[in-house]
């Protein structure tokens, strides 16, 4: 589409990636009268509610022709999407967010010097590309540190610990030896995100600060109100929208963050915002505004990349959103019992450790909020 031509409904969005993002945003494209095709090289879940679908590799430029020629417009549930891949579709259809927004987030050192060009704190960072350069940069930002690949990072794969005793030739190996950066180690109090919508006119829709608690570095329960002072949050979404208007961004954006706390000198708690990482897609942390709020991150973000206006992200009250992981799905007859759980399972078969097989929104009464 063209920011002169918004699509219609019946009009067909093209989903790269078959997971439970796909999934839940071909759910929401079908409420809203349009249709989904899913181009995935495995079956998925998003597979089971789209009107069609593709199964082939991202390098196979024959089915990539013929699905763009099928489709509308182009997005993505995930940022690993090949350059190549991005190019040939781009040549038929928008793909949206944009190929300058998957060159900076997929790579962690792109994406931090981006940030610290629009002056947004981060880690500290250098790149490190040997174990001479890696004792470098522990020199520089000392014990413990964190290692991570420059690519293909997620829910802490793709990192190394650096701390007392750490043989740094054996952790730079254990990343594979390729291109990794280190990060000066953050003492953060609490790791939050801000989950927001920006359209093809720069209109900006941010949902109230997730907070996150991780278990094994994968993301285990996100709770709102955030537990941090309002001018923190208003800071942390003018931070996003900074970022989003940089990018020329459209879609849902969500961007992570670290708050760090300090006292002034009366004792008082001030809090610091450092952005971690941006994710170019609807994310985990915002399964709650499914249940929570007056439009889902799904529903924006098709409202968003088909030039439609931005819903209300008006949030309903309290909330706990728990991700059931592994055998936590074990769980569901309990949960469809229970009173103000909402429950969503991605019908994945088999309930592997560590695998996300659905999550489950508390809505709080209103007055806890
Ligand atoms: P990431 O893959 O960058 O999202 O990191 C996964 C998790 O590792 C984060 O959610 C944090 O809990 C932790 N982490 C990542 N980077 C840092 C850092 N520089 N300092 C402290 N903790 C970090």
């Amino acid at each position: 589409m063209t920011e002169t031509s918004p699509l219609k409904p019946g009009d067909t969005i093209g989903i790269l990636g078959s997971g439970q993002l796909g999934k839940m945003l071909s759910m929401a494209a079908a409420q809203l009268g349009l249709k989904t095709h899913i181009y995935c090289p495995d079956e998925g879940p998003a597979f089971d509610v789209c009107a069609a679908k593709t199964r082939a590799q991202y390098d196979d430029e024959a089915a990539l022709v013929s699905f763009a020629r099928s489709v509308d417009v182009i997005t993505y549930e995930f940022e690993n999407v090949p350059a190549t891949t991005a190019a040939i579709l781009a040549r038929h259809h928008a793909v949206v967010p944009n190929a300058d927004v998957l060159a900076i987030t997929q790579d962690r050192l792109n994406e931090k010097t981006f940030l610290k060009n629009l002056s947004i704190p981060t880690a500290p960072f250098l790149a490190v590309d040997d174990a001479g350069s890696l004792a470098r940069a522990v020199g520089q930002f000392g014990r413990p540190s964190i290692l991570k690949t420059r690519r293909f990072g997620y829910d802490g794969k793709g990192q190394a610990l650096i701390k007392e005793g750490t043989d740094l030739a054996v952790a730079f190996r254990s990343l594979g030896g390729h291109s990794t950066i280190l990060e000066g180690f953050v003492p953060f109090a609490r790791e939050v995100s801000v989950i927001a919508a920006r359209g093809h006119d720069g209109s900006f829709r941010a949902y109230d600060v997730c907070e996150n608690h991780h278990e094994h570095h994968i993301l285990s329960q996100t709770i709102l109100p955030a537990r941090i002072k309002t001018t923190t949050q208003e800071h942390a979404i003018s931070i996003t929208q900074t970022i989003a208007k940089a990018l020329n961004y459209v879609g849902i954006m969500t961007v992570e963050m670290f708050v760090v706390e300090t006292k002034d000198l009366a004792g008082g708690v001030i809090e610091h915002l450092i952005v971690n990482e941006i994710a170019p897609r609807v994310h985990n942390s915002g399964h709650w505004t499914l249940d929570g709020a007056m439009t889902s991150q799904f529903e924006q973000h098709i409202r968003a990349i088909c030039g439609w206006p931005l819903g209300s992200t008006e949030r309903t009250g309290p909330i706990e959103m728990r991700n059931l992981i592994g055998s936590d799905v074990d769980q569901w007859p309990s949960l469809l019992a229970e009173n103000g759980a909402c429950l969503h399972l991605y019908g994945k078969s088999e309930a592997r450790a560590g695998r996300k097989m659905g999550h489950v929104t508390f809505l709080r009464a209103k007055k806890d909020n």
